[in-house]
């Protein structure tokens, strides 16, 4: 059988079983959240279906500045409930997912007569190692600091802060949470939209969904629904006429080589402009830079991207921090944004709202929403607890484990090791067996390995060029033009599994440009595809 008809097959069967009998729960949207709702329930033994209306992880998930952290600006906000738990999780992330959730260390520059200080930093780091049982963080004086991070200079810099957080790829962080929830019996789709609710008696007792790609409808039984479509939550509810909750925020990033800032830490700081948290780090291989934090008017139903005001004071921040580096537009190798859903707390600066979740039973309707990618575990289960008693079933919070341990192959180096269990965890060994060595190999200025492409149209729900250059590996932003100088190759080793043809493929190519040149390059790039 054609690989091509394997992929088909998969979601044929999925799609048939939507109608064929009532599901404990329909999870909508596939982000972090609705992935952590689908995983949690499946492992209960629930008969769980999630449906995400575009791409996994296409939302906020994988548009996210990619940290899992405890949050240490919300203790300035007096948020120590949101703090702790996001530690914990944090902690518990590293525990579980070794590869996947790895430590870094941020530096915070220490300058004479910019806020906060060296004494209000550090009280917030003690409170902060104390949450995670642990003491990480500590003060460098300035020949220290310019040994950790040659080239930081901001004006009067006496030294700086030293602690912990985290790093993950957020994508694929959601493609390993949904992989545990099949394991469990999850039936997962993508291009499958919730188009509205079915109310009996004034409860939702189902809901109407739609095949993106063939348009077909189908009539859904459930239990209880769980709305997890983060920005977007506001639509659904609006069906059962409830008020809105969500102030949408746009978050924008840089990616640039890392030879331009090579950074070994994230370097945090405070915008000398609006006293915003701005941070670089390294990432695969290039050097992220965000984020602003700014209301979003745009149509959600359209990508987000960055705007030239945002680009200039990422800019700005970034060479106030590192005078040397001149950094400017043309180091820019791609950008991204993301919309937060914050929940509205009628506070009128932006970076004070509160980034806790929120979780409500309407009418049957569950929606959970704001939060992080750290403390999905923690909303899940609070979800969960709310959808229970319509869903019939017992409901006891608990610590169980999420991740299945990642399995390897004896060949391997570590660094292929390490690689393919971050990202397909314990199916690893199984998914890349028998790989040829050449795909073994890191694609040249990233440290992706090419088999992972291979994977990912093999096995992973691979619809569109874009899910897999953007979301099941980063090439679209690691790689200057969205990776495009490598398609040969990438459609070589694509094609077999994906069967697109020549004119799939020259259709692809034609929405993958636009995509790339308009949301993921800088604002008046556009021309350049
Ligand atoms: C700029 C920025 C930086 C961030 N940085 C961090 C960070 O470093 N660390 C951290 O922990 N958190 C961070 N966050 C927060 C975190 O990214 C979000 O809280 C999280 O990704 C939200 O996940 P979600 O699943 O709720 O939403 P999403 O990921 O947006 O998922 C919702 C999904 O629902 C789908 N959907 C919508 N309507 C429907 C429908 N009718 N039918 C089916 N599907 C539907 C959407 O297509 C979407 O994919 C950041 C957020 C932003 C914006």
């Amino acid at each position: 059988m054609g690989a091509v008809n394997h992929l088909a097959t998969q979601r044929a069967q999925g799609l048939a079983q939507l109608q064929a009998q009532a599901w404990d729960l329909v999870v909508i949207g596939g982000g972090i959240t609705g992935a952590g709702v689908a995983q949690q329930a499946a492992r209960r033994g629930w008969k769980v279906l999630l449906v995400e209306q575009r791409d996994f992880a296409w939302g906020t998930s994988s548009r996210s500045s990619k940290l899992v952290h405890g949050g240490l600006r919300y203790l300035k906000e007096g948020d120590i409930k949101t703090t702790l738990h996001s530690v914990r999780e944090r902690e518990r992330l590293m525990r579980e997912a070794p590869e996947l959730v790895q430590p870094l260390s941020f530096i915070y520059a220490d300058c004479k007569g910019r806020k906060p200080g060296r004494w209000l930093m550090q009280t917030g780091l003690v409170l902060y190692d104390l949450m995670a049982g642990q003491r990480s963080h500590f003060y460098a004086n300035l020949e220290r600091t310019r040994t950790l991070a040659p080239g930081l200079n901001p004006p009067q810099l006496r030294g700086a802060l030293v602690f912990n957080d985290a790093k993950t790829d957020d994508a694929r962080l959601v493609q390993r949470v949904l992989m545990e929830a099949q394991k469990d019996g999850a039936t997962t789709l993508n291009y499958v939209a919730a188009q509205r609710l079915t109310l009996r008696d004034g409860q939702v007792c189902g809901l109407e969904l739609q095949d993106a790609l063939s348009g077909q409808s189908y009539a859904v039984r459930a239990r209880s629904v769980v709305n997890a479509t983060g920005a977007w939550a506001d639509r659904l509810r609006a069906d059962l006429g409830a008020k809105p909750l969500l102030r949408p925020l746009r978050g924008s990033h840089l990616l640039v080589p890392h030879a331009r800032l090579p950074v070994q830490h994230s370097i945090s700081m405070m915008h000398v402009r609006d006293g915003r948290p701005v941070f670089l780090y390294p990432w695969e291989g290039c050097t992220l830079i965000g984020t602003t934090d700014l209301d979003h008017q745009g149509d959600l139903n359209v990508e987000a991207c960055i705007t030239p005001a945002e680009v200039d004071y990422l800019l700005e921040a970034v060479n106030d921090q590192f005078p040397q580096a001149n950094l400017g537009r043309a180091d820019v190798i791609s950008t991204y944004a993301g919309v937060r859903p914050v929940v509205d707390d009628g506070k009128g600066d932006a970076s004070k709202a509160t980034r806790d979740h929120v979780v409500k039973d309407e009418s049957g309707l569950i929606t959970l929403t704001g939060g992080k990618l750290t403390t999905f575990r923690l909303m899940a289960q609070d979800a969960l607890a709310l959808a229970a008693p319509h869903a019939g079933k017992p409901f006891a919070r608990d610590q169980a484990v999420v991740f299945t341990p990642s399995t390897g192959r004896p060949e391997w180096s570590d660094v292929v090791r390490q690689r393919l269990a971050a990202r397909f965890g314990y199916r690893a060994a199984a998914l890349a067996a028998q790989a040829p060595a050449d795909d073994l190999q890191t694609i040249a200025g990233t440290q992706t390995l090419w088999i992972e492409l291979a994977i990912a149209a093999r096995d992973e729900a691979v619809v569109h060029l874009d899910d897999l250059l953007l979301r099941r590996t980063r090439l679209g932003l690691l790689l200057p033009r969205g990776g495009l100088d490598q398609i040969a190759r990438i459609q070589a080793l694509c094609e077999p599994h994906l069967q697109w043809g020549e004119d799939g493929w020259s259709a692809e190519l034609q929405r993958y440009r636009a995509l790339v040149a308009a949301h993921y390059s800088l604002p008046r790039d556009g021309a350049r595809f």
